[in-house]
């Protein structure tokens, strides 16, 4: 927050003078030490905060249908366990990853909540879009052959979609996303495809 502060009254200040370019540089990695998360590039949870709040103002003003996801490694504590840390950090940035490529600017914003939870606020107001983008990093993510010490295996993400649009604040909108998660998680980890019907509206 105290970055994001400095870093706007830099950029306010040298915006238009012709020696800014290395101050300028300074401020665009300072902003990125404060919005994203360092392990794997994604949005931190500050700047996923400070987006669902703006849409949520949006979405008070007209707008129908603000979605978003939840998503967690499903029996990551197992992965770490079994194979090692490094292999669970492995995972989280191959998750990371498809995040990056299918989220795109267009579509949405993919953010590291904490651990091996992340985030996505999506631009697109086509639920059926949302989940297709979903689908394809779930079925992604549980296709990709980890190894370690010789033993394949396979990590498994779970997630939840709702439309957050009638939320009062951003902590009631992760609650909704989040209980649409654990649904899903209590149904079992794979049981995706049921995702009709899975809003407010
Ligand atoms: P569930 O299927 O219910 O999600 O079970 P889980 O084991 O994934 O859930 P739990 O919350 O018990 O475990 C999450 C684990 O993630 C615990 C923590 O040690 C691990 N973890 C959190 N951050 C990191 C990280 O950056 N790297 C690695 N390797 N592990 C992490
Ligand atoms: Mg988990």
């Amino acid at each position: 927050e105290a970055i994001t502060n400095i870093t706007d009254q830099l950029a306010t200040g040298y915006e238009d003078s012709s020696e800014s370019n290395f101050v300028m540089d300074i401020i665009h990695q300072l902003d990125a030490v404060s919005t994203r998360d360092s392990m794997t590039g994604l949005y931190n949870k500050a700047y996923l905060q400070k987006s669902v709040e703006t849409a949520l103002a949006e979405a008070g003003e007209g707008r129908a249908h603000v979605y978003m996801a939840m998503i967690d490694i499903d029996h990551f504590k197992q992965v770490n366990d079994r194979y090692g840390h490094a292999c669970g950090d492995i995972a989280i940035r191959e998750l990371a990853s498809l995040l990056q490529s299918y989220v795109t600017p267009s579509i949405g914003e993919s953010a590291r909540y904490g651990g091996d939870e992340f985030a996505v606020l999506f631009h697109a107001e086509d639920k059926q879009q949302c989940i297709q983008v979903m689908e394809r990093i779930r079925r992604e993510m549980g296709e990709i052959p980890f190894r370690s010490e010789g033993t394949e295996y396979h990590v498994t993400i779970s997630y939840g979609i709702d439309d957050i649009a009638g939320a009062r604040d951003y902590r009631e909108a992760v609650e909704w996303a989040d209980s649409r998660l654990y649904i899903y998680k209590r149904r079992g980890r794979r049981l995706q495809n049921l995702h009709q019907g899975t809003d407010h509206d």
